[in-house]
């Protein structure tokens, strides 16, 4: 580390709490503010608590957000108390959220009227690539932006990619969450296949992991379905908000995403049965219904 930055973290759930702490212990001045239990880990950490987003926005020089949805970025920006009340020129916000890419321009736009930077930085990777700074981040903004906020991403992550310009970036989530989704359908339909024909799931998602069929989603989603552990993990309620940010784009675009709108499908069902908190691996409960058979469930 050159020296120390004066960096915001807004919204420390699954995410937000072990990406803000990756800054703390690289030594920076990191001041913290969330809605709900401040987790402990950060409590008992040196971050300075703050009593609002504007707090935060008053004392950092880089404010970084990381929040469920659209509505709450658009809150923790411009509500009274929020970030932009906070702002003076020269300092920079940037939303690793997954929001939609095209709130993300007209955020940008006010940010910058009040001669401040945005950058939209969501990632990939999860919970464990939170906790151990891998996460994948898909940029969209400046280059001098980019290059400026680099050693604070390098903290939190590994592959960082400037996509192009604001809303680039939250482009690339919505495309990254369809795979991911279309993933997850692909290792449940072939693990619930594979155990009602009387093989042991888990010995088929060992079998198949380094062929033409492997992926992290079978070898982490996989591992869960097998396991029958589906605590979040990525609740199936934010992966349900990606999908309805990828097909209401594509309706705008007249693009057909018949695939992603099966895979919608079958989270609002996990939904229906109770299941919007589940993990998105959980999609394999949906299909599980309509074969009236689960994975773990001796075949006939
Ligand atoms: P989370 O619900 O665990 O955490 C969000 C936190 O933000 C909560 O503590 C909430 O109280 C707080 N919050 C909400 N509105 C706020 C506001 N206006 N001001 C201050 N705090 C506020 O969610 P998460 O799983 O950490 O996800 C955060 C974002 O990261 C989402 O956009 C999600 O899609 C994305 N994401 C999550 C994962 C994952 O595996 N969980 C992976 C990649 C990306």
């Amino acid at each position: 580390m050159t020296s120390s930055l004066k960096i915001g973290f807004i919204g420390l759930g699954i995410m937000g709490a072990p990406m803000a702490g990756h800054l703390v212990t690289a030594g920076h001045d990191v001041f913290v503010y969330t809605r709900g239990k401040m987790p402990d880990a950060i409590a008992q950490s040196r971050a300075t608590k703050c009593l609002s987003a504007r707090g935060v926005a008053e004392r950092a020089d880089i404010i970084i957000l990381m929040v469920p949805d659209t509505p709450n970025v658009n809150e923790a920006l411009f509500s009274a108390d929020g970030i932009a009340a906070g702002l003076s020129a020269g300092k920079v916000v940037v939303d690793m959220s997954s929001i939609s890419p095209i709130e993300t321009k007209l955020f940008a736009k006010k940010i910058n009227a009040l001669g401040c930077d945005y950058l939209d930085a969501p990632v990939s990777g999860g919970e464990v690539g939170a906790k151990n700074a891998t996460l994948s981040i898909m940029v969209g903004g400046s280059d001098a932006t980019f290059e400026r906020v680099k050693p604070v991403f390098e903290l939190m992550g590994k592959n960082i990619t400037l996509v192009g310009g604001n809303g680039d970036g939250q482009t690339a989530k919505v495309a990254n969450q369809i795979i991911v989704a279309l993933n997850i359908e692909a290792v449940a339909e072939a693990l619930l296949f594979a155990a009602k024909a009387g093989a042991d799931p888990a010995r088929v998602r060992q079998a198949l992991m380094g062929g033409f069929a492997s992926s992290k989603i079978l070898e982490v989603h996989g591992e869960r379905m097998v396991k029958r552990t589906f605590d979040p993990g990525f609740r199936i309620a934010l992966h349900q908000k990606d999908l309805n940010l990828a097909l209401s784009s594509a309706r705008a675009l007249g693009v057909s995403l018949p695939n992603t709108a099966n895979a919608q499908e079958l989270f609002n069902s996990c939904a229906a049965h109770g299941g919007a908190a589940w993990d998105h691996s959980a999609m394999v409960r949906a299909l599980e219904k309509l074969a009236n058979f689960e994975i773990g469930q001796q075949a006939a």
